[in-house]
């Protein structure tokens, strides 16, 4: 049972990570009272700080899905957010490459369904074309993305702190939201952490990421029919143990189930190739370095002299999925009111790629959903 609450706030968004500061930046940017609380240390220490930093073009996404909608509406604002606030980000593009004839069939595919998005930038190359931007790789046909970028997400997540700070918002980190209650007129939530609290609020916004579907559950009388199921699914990087050829962000054409192995670059030009697939039954982010056998011939079917040994374990991130292993991949779910009928939440469920490049998106969207 729920304790009477000792303190009180009027709009709590659960989880700090890059999803959740954007909806508290714009929310308190509105003049609304908002209070972040996070269960980590410190924001945006899980999947926001375990990702690609790959500004999106919006390319593969279904039409009319909110991860079309959200990373085409977002991307612009991000790139205009970035010049404006100093944020280190390039546009240095990327290249999709085809290795053989049936490859380079399904490129026309690709480009059309890209402008289906409202993507119409990509251009088609030939192999002369492909060489031209990057002589090691050895492809038959390629699209080039001019829109597709990097960025560096702790500064975005920073520049969210203090814009959202600014505006009054407040963020209380080492706070995990443990269990909850429904009220007539909002919410009584329990937190754990060192200094536990119940704490009202008016109205809770559940941004947990990989803990949305759990949280949602330890909310009493919040219908457990409007939770989905969750999945975890691993993504592992490795490192190019010596300086890239590369100077744009390398994929090949997408493989059933993922977008491949593909290169992508950081702000100071070091390669990392991943991520790869990995369903897993419980949070682990460590890189067992085995894995990267199956990384080399990816890679080689598009960079040949790829030398045995360079690749070195990096990082780990996990995709907060709501859709099962072999299934379609379920669009980002932002479910109010009209969605579950209840007024006191709006649940983000499913919020993986391009969740960054969205951010500022999702935060309007929200905040429209609640005006
Ligand atoms: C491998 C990988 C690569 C990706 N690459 C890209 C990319 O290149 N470009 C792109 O646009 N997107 C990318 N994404 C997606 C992007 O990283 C995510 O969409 C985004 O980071 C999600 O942010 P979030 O705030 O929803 O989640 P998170 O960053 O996970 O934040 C949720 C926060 O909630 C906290 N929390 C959990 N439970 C509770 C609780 N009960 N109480 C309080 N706090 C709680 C957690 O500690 C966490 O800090 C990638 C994702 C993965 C996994």
């Amino acid at each position: 049972m729920t304790a009477a609450a000792s303190e009180h706030a009027d709009i709590v968004v659960a989880g700090a990570g890059v999803v959740g500061l954007a909806i508290a930046r714009a929310l308190a940017m509105a003049g609304r009272d908002v209070l972040v609380l996070e269960a980590g240390s410190m924001i945006g220490s899980e999947t926001s700080s375990r990702n690609s930093e790959v500004i999106h073009a919006g390319i593969y996404y279904p039409r009319g899905s909110l991860k079309a909608r959200l990373c085409t509406e977002g991307r612009p604002l991000l790139y205009h957010y970035c010049a404006d606030r100093g944020i280190p980000h390039r546009a240095i593009g990327k290249l999709i490459v085809a290795t053989n004839d049936d490859e380079t069939a399904v490129l026309g595919g690709i480009r059309a369904a890209a402008a289906g998005n409202g993507v119409t930038d990509l251009e088609r190359l030939d192999a002369r074309g492909i060489l031209a931007l990057e002589p090691a790789l050895r492809a038959t046909a390629g699209l080039y993305s001019p829109s597709t970028g990097i960025i560096d997400s702790h500064s975005l997540m920073q520049a969210y702190q203090a814009d959202s700070e600014a505006a009054g918002a407040t963020i209380v980190c080492r706070t995990p939201i443990v269990a909850g209650a429904l009220t007539d007129d909002g919410l009584v939530l329990e937190t754990g952490g060192e200094m536990p609290l119940a704490l009202g609020c008016r109205l809770l916004i559940n941004a947990a990421g990989l803990g949305a579907p759990a949280l949602a559950a330890a909310i009493a009388g919040f219908p457990s029919a409007a939770i989905p199921r969750p999945y975890l699914c691993k993504g592992s990087y490795f490192s190019l143990g010596h300086t890239s050829p590369f100077r744009h962000l390398i994929y090949p054409v997408p493989e059933p189930g993922g977008l491949g192995i593909h290169l992508t670059l950081d702000l100071g030009g070091q390669a990392r190739f991943g991520p790869d697939v990995e369903w897993v039954d419980s949070i682990d982010y460590a890189v067992d370095p085995a894995r990267a056998v199956r990384f080399y011939p990816a890679i080689r079917r598009y960079w040949p002299d790829l030398a045995d040994g360079a690749l070195l374990p990096g990082y780990s991130g996990i995709r907060p999925k709501i859709s099962a292993p072999g299934a379609p991949a379920a669009d980002f779910r932002i479910d109010g009111v009209i969605v579950h009928g209840v007024p006191q939440i709006v649940n983000l469920f499913g919020i993986e790629s391009p969740g960054l490049t969205a951010s500022l998106a999702i935060a309007e969207y929200v905040a429209a959903m609640l005006a």
